[in-house]
């Protein structure tokens, strides 16, 4: 079997309808898995890219616990935790509900949709491979962006915690950590032309990234690939961390 198959595999994507999301769903279908789309909305858009290979799946982490009874009903083999948001204020205005908001959808759900979903695959004794989309805000601290800051330096935290308890049982927990990708996510960066402009000089590659830039590298850490890569948060970022 190859490197990179995920034949007879079946992976879970989560906020699969659009951005970086969604081209790792199409990857991870391309490589052979079946996937399973999770969106607050329809992922219809998803599924029919795919075609046979995929389906729709309901799940919105405004309650952090939504994937709780997911992996038990089913046997899931990846995990791909990529559903985020992100709220801007200057931190002497950055008011609670914002807090909230980030820490329930990028840190409090990722957790219990990563607890629920080792649970069901040591009961299975089946491993399983995890893989948490963090940040280039897993290492620094952006600006104006406190509780996304927060939140994925400790999507960091827990990708090694978790690798730590759970390793042993064939489940590999990594992360990625996307640098500057065009998606809905990014769109006020973009059309901010200075913004824009100081963020190209910085990115050695000198170019945005693309959401399949980001899709290659969880296939490979969704794929045999990877086996003994455990706990990494990976940087797909053009250099810009290199700086
Ligand atoms: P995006 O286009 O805004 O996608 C975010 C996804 O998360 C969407 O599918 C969104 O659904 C979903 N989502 C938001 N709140 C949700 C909720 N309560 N329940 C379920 N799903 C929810 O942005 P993206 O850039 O693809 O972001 C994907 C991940 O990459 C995020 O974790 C983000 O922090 C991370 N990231 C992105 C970049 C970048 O440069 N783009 C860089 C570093 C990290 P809706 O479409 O319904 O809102």
């Amino acid at each position: 079997m190859s490197l990179f198959a995920l034949d007879g595999k079946t992976a879970l994507v989560t906020g699969a309808n659009t951005g970086i999301g969604q081209a790792v769903a199409v990857a991870l279908a391309e490589a052979g898995a079946h996937v399973i789309c999770a969106g607050r909305r329809t992922c219809a858009e998803t599924v029919d890219q795919i075609g046979a290979r995929a389906e729709d799946l309901r799940l919105d982490f405004a309650d952090p616990m939504a994937a709780r009874d997911v992996f038990a009903a089913r046997p899931v083999d990846i995990l791909i935790n990529n559903a985020g948001i992100i709220r801007r204020a200057d931190a002497t205005e950055f008011g609670e509900q914002d807090w909230d908001d980030v820490m329930d959808v990028n840190l409090k759900a990722v957790f219990f949709a990563c607890q629920a979903f080792a649970k069901a695959a040591i009961a299975r004794q089946a491993g399983g491979k995890i893989v948490n989309i963090a940040s280039l805000l897993s290492f620094q601290g952006g600006i104006r962006v406190p509780s996304y800051a927060a939140s994925k330096h400790g999507v960091a935290g827990l990708t090694k915690a978790l690798c730590n308890e759970w390793a042993g049982q064939g489940i590999t927990v990594n992360a990625i950590a996307p640098g500057y990708i065009a998606t809905n996510n990014t769109q006020a960066l973009r059309e901010d032309a200075a913004r824009n402009q100081s963020i190209l000089d910085r990115i050695p590659a000198g170019r945005w990234g693309a959401p399949s830039d980001i899709a290659a590298t969880a296939v490979y850490l969704s794929a045999p690939a990877s086996d003994y890569v455990n706990g990494a948060v990976l940087n797909v970022d053009g250099g810009w961390l290199a700086r």
